[in-house]
């Protein structure tokens, strides 16, 4: 079967970090190109958009959008037009309805659209999975904390509308959520910090319930210097499973499970693959739309101004 010839849209940090190792270690997808404004990759041909890339390579099958979530919208809608299977990193758009949008016109071109969640690629989020499937929640944690500074530096994007704040990792923990506990979640409450120059919460606590009641506390915190926090607690009668270092390491009962590490974007290109040969897409909405609700149903205070 011959290989999806793919370009890649936004030479950035996770291109460059996760994007460009998984492609070369995954069967079945080749890189031929890249459109960057600002940068060039070896090996490929390079051009400086999405439209140049399209016109130079007619025979491009797949795209995949690496940039910030308020430019991929267009960038889609141009590859989907073009009859292109669409791989979006995370989060799908800046908003749910443009998300929605994609979809639609995926499936009205026959082309695969991928809405990525790394996340829950993580290598332990599947055995969590089953065990909550096994073993009914009472009570969800959520502890999503780390430094800005060191994670996004000089990222001005995060900070402006449709950039997220501190839910562009929050959503990682709400994707991982929403895939482990089975059953749909919803927004209950929430508290938004923002600080006094900024567009985008550096902070946020969320009160949210699944479909049958058990309640998850959620809080999300840009502003962690020293160790940093990715756990998810899941309690059930008697039972206490953790799911720390961002879905990698899980403990249950007080005792670490062993895992075998794998890291998560080749299962994003394998997943890729498949639902490119199969012709299906794969869009779930519910972390997005999790976000969409605090942002809708939050109190919004007022924090310290943040300086990067
Ligand atoms: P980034 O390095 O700041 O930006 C990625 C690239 O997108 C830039 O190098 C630029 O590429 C292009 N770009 C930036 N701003 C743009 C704009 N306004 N219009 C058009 N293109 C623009 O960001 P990143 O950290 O890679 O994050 C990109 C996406 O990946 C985000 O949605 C993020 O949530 C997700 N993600 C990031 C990480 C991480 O660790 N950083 C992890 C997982 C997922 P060119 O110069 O090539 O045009």
């Amino acid at each position: 079967m011959r290989a999806i010839r793919l370009g890649l849209v936004g030479l950035g940090k996770i291109a460059r970090d996760q994007h460009l190792p998984a492609i070369t270690a995954t069967n079945g997808i080749d890189l031929v190109a890249v459109a960057s404004r600002n940068a060039t990759a070896q090996s490929v041909n390079n051009y400086p958009d999405l439209t140049a890339m399209l016109a130079g390579e007619p025979d491009l099958d797949a795209i995949v959008l690496c940039q910030p979530p308020q430019a991929r919208y267009a960038a889609a809608l141009i590859a989907l037009a073009a009859g292109k299977h669409v791989f979006l990193e995370k989060p799908p758009g800046a908003t749910v309805s443009e998300a929605q949008a994609l979809g639609a016109l995926a499936a009205e071109q026959g082309v695969t659209l991928f809405a990525s969640w790394h996340s829950r690629y993580a290598a332990a989020v599947s055995t969590a999975k089953g065990w909550v499937a096994a073993n009914a929640p009472r009570r969800v944690r959520i502890d999503w904390k780390e430094d800005v500074r060191h994670w996004h530096p000089g990222q001005q994007w995060i900070w402006e509308p449709g950039g997220f704040g501190v839910f562009d990792p929050g959503i990682n923990a709400l994707s991982i959520l929403t895939e482990v506990i089975g059953v749909p979640v919803r927004l209950v409450d929430a508290d938004l910090d923002k600080p006094a120059n900024r567009q985008t919460p550096i902070a946020a606590r969320l009160m949210l319930e699944t479909a049958n009641g058990v309640p998850i506390h959620a809080e999300f915190d840009w502003r962690q210097t020293g160790p940093q926090t990715w756990d998810i607690m899941v309690e059930t009668g008697g039972k206490t499973l953790i799911l720390s270092d961002g879905g990698n390491r899980l403990t249950i009962e007080g005792i670490p499970q062993s895992i075998e590490h794998e890291a998560e974007y080749p299962g994003l290109y394998r997943r890729f693959v498949d639902l490119v040969r199969a012709r299906q897409s794969d869009i779930d909405l519910a972390p997005l739309q999790i976000v969409a609700d605090a942002f809708l149903r939050g109190r919004w205070h007022s924090t310290e101004a943040f300086v990067d």
